[in-house]
């Protein structure tokens, strides 16, 4: 019999997701749609044939467990997401779900049974693409579910309580998703990098230190428009000459320290022609580290720094903050699990933070989280030029295999 973490049957089940679209020729799949409902059905009928009793909790999230050789243990909890951003790659969350369930499905085959049960869980929505809210299906579970949500409407104009309905789902019992700290002894996610450090350093498998914490910023940069021929280098208060510094202060204080990324993604000026000096100019700031203290620090290095931008320009700079996520580090213990997994797995060893988001924020309010990263092609995520190579889906399958059969519960059960 062919193992249930062969990278080719891995990659067959990756095809068949990626065959269920809301659009032909490009992939997309949002919460809550049809094919939310087909790709759940697939994802249900895989995990009963690897040995899972299964449910839809009130969410939509699906959910798999592998009893434990006693029944009635607390779970381990595996998974990651089934929905999609528009035109999306076929990796980005279905990879967790495919090999979580492979993994499950080579215990059974092996007639294994642990002393800790074993859930699966395939997301509902991490993305965030129908209702512009992300993490609904692990914030549901991990019972930080924010009810306002529900009057978002998507496109379309139907609402998210319209939606759960439609979907077979009661709007007012989705409390009923949230999980108990004691059923759960963690949760782990294998998910591709969307980052080029793995491939760059030639290696299929990473252990992820802690999900990065973000801030952004509007800031605002207001000089004094004038005649492009008439006024003096000497007298001007050019905004968008301030604002490029301040890009470039943002790009020198993120380089300064490892795993601190600082961007501005977005700039503009006016009046915005091509005979005027600037008058204003408007930015956007991304600010991410692994440490909530150090992009604390950056940020008021970068403040302190527009201050004194603006004081030499002669122009006025307000920075307004639009988002604040506080980082979740991966707890020690499982982490130190993941890399004895990926050493005795015969693979160097690399840690390394996750720029990018993913439900484990959500779950760190429930129970300790942890993260195996698998090394994706020229680092392209949310694309569908996203691709994986089978044997490092494999690869992945076979650390999270070995981490799970040597598991060790924090305490003893
Ligand atoms: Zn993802």
């Amino acid at each position: 019999m062919t193992s249930a973490l062969d990278g080719a049957g891995l990659m067959d089940r990756l095809d068949q997701l990626a065959a269920i679209s809301e659009q032909p020729g490009m992939l997309v799949r949002r919460f809550l749609t049809p094919e939310h409902a087909r790709a759940n059905a697939l994802v249900r009928e895989w995990m009963r044939d690897a040995g899972m009793s299964v449910r839809t909790d009130a969410i939509g999230n699906v959910i798999g467990r592998y009893e434990a050789a006693t029944p009635g243990q607390p779970a381990l909890l595996l998974g990651s997401h089934l929905d999609t951003v528009v035109d999306a790659g076929r990796y980005d969350g279905m990879l967790g779900v495919v090999t979580s369930i492979a993994c499950v499905a080579d215990l059974a085959q092996n007639g294994i049974c642990l002393p800790f049960a074993i859930e699966v869980v395939g997301f509902a929505d991490e993305e965030g693409t129908r209702f512009g809210a992300t993490l609904l299906g692990s914030r549901a579970l991990a019972g930080t579910f924010d009810r306002t949500v529900l009057d978002r409407a998507d496109g379309d104009g139907i609402t998210m309580a319209e939606a759960l309905s439609r979907f077979g789902l009661d709007p007012a019992a989705i409390d009923a998703a949230a999980r108990r700290p004691d059923e759960l002894l963690g949760y782990v996610e294998l998910h591709i990098e969307q980052g080029p450090v793995l491939e760059a350093e030639g290696l299929a498998v990473g252990c992820v230190t802690a999900i990065s914490g973000a801030t952004r910023l509007a800031v605002t940069v207001e000089g004094m428009a004038g005649h492009a021929g008439t006024v003096p280098m000497a007298g001007r208060r050019d905004a968008l000459a301030a604002a490029a510094e301040c890009v470039l202060l943002v790009e020198r204080r993120a380089a300064a320290e490892p795993d601190l990324v600082g961007t501005v993604g977005r700039i503009e000026a006016g009046p915005g022609a091509v005979n005027v000096v600037p008058g204003s100019a408007r930015f956007t700031v991304d600010l991410r580290a692994p440490a909530d203290a150090r992009r604390a620090a950056a940020l008021a290095d970068l403040i302190a720094g527009f201050e004194a931008i603006a004081r030499h320009r002669g122009v006025t700079i307000t920075a307004a903050k639009t988002h604040d996520a506080a980082s979740a580090p991966c707890a020690p213990w499982l982490a130190d699990q993941i890399r004895d997994a990926i050493e005795h797995e015969g693979h160097a060893l690399r840690s390394l933070p996750s720029g990018a988001g993913h439900d484990g924020m959500a779950i760190a309010a429930l129970t300790d989280i942890a993260m195996i990263f698998v090394r994706c092609q020229g680092g392209i995520s949310h694309n569908p030029a996203e691709a994986i190579s089978a044997a490092d889906a494999e690869a992945g399958a076979r650390v999270l295999a070995r981490f799970i059969r040597d598991f060790q519960p924090r305490s003893p059960l």
